[in-house]
């Protein structure tokens, strides 16, 4: 016989190796479920770009004992019940693999609650939870999410230096702050502030966090709507421009999606505005029938 069944074990070492490709998609994985769970203030605290530890507290929904043992079981999620679901979704995630992956590749501390009875204070190494006790009835959720790939040594070797990881990190953070205004972010990297946003749900306010005051006052506000589309934002005066289209931010439906046609829309708007090899900064928040979208 030379087929076998792999071990549950190292079958969600590989599952995990699509989902956490690196310490930013452990972040990204967090936070949206942090956002799912409605939460209004998310705190990310982040040591030497993720690889030593990961931690994002919220003040979410919170998981109830039970399910905060269930959220570890592969395609374990409170977001799909059948498969009509699947084609209205209004979360971020819904695969039910996030938290089974992250677990699998690191040492993971996690603390819920619902805030309606005791916590739950899990710490798994591996995908296993080795300890469980009862906590405090704070509602919301920590996760720290330690030693990141220990036991997959291969894919550890591969990250590329902490510099390039924590630009992925702020990267990722930027984006998520400007699609979600509403909500306050603080992230710190190291004990220093990386971002940190009000939450007050104006998104001049956070472009002014993220970027300075300086260029948030050279910001243009826009709005468009037609019966199948609104659009909104802001685009900086032409004086204000940038090295790489990477400044120009798009969000449909809240999402944040890279659009090459959209971001070359801005682009020449701008005509003969810009010098060659300039790019403006842009945020450009579109909304349209979820049917609408691909
Ligand atoms: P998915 O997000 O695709 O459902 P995950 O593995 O990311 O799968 O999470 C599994 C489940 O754990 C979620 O469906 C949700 O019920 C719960 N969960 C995860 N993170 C949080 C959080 N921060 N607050 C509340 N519930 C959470
Ligand atoms: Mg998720």
């Amino acid at each position: 016989m030379k087929i076998k069944q792999m071990p549950t074990e190292l079958a969600n070492k590989i599952a995990a190796g699509e989902v956490v490709e690196r310490p930013a998609s452990v972040v990204k994985e967090l936070v949206e479920n942090s956002i799912d769970a409605k939460s209004t203030h998310i705190k990310i605290e982040i040591d030497e770009a993720g690889i030593e530890r990961i931690k994002v507290t919220d003040n979410g929904e919170g998981m109830s004992p039970e399910d905060s043992e269930r959220a570890f079981l592969p395609h374990a999620t409170s977001k799909i019940n059948d498969e009509n679901d699947l084609f209205h979704v209004h979360t971020l995630g819904f695969r039910g693999e996030a938290l089974a992956s992250i677990a699998a590749v690191s040492k993971l501390t996690l603390k819920t609650s619902t805030g309606k009875e005791a916590g739950t204070k899990l710490y798994l190494e591996g995908g296993k939870i080795i300890h469980k006790e009862k906590s405090d009835a704070r509602q919301g959720t920590e996760i720290t999410v330690e030693s990141i790939f220990y036991n997959t040594p291969a894919r550890l070797k591969y990250m590329k230096s902490l510099h390039t990881e924590l630009g992925h990190i702020t990267d990722l953070l930027n984006r998520l702050a400007l699609s979600y205004p509403e909500i306050r972010f603080e992230a710190i990297h190291n004990g220093r502030t990386l971002l940190k946003t009000t939450g007050s749900g104006d998104l001049l306010q956070v472009i002014a966090q993220i970027y300075g005051i300086a260029t948030a006052r050279k910001m243009i506000p826009i709005h468009h709507e037609t019966l199948d589309y609104e659009i909104s934002g802001y685009i900086a005066k032409p004086e204000v421009s940038r090295a790489s289209r990477n400044f120009i931010s798009t969000i449909i439906n809240g999402r944040y999606i890279k659009n090459y046609p959209l971001a070359k829309a801005v682009i020449e708007g701008y005509h003969t505005l810009l010098p060659i090899g300039k790019y403006p900064l842009a945020v450009i928040n579109i909304k349209m029938a979820p049917i609408l979208v691909d």
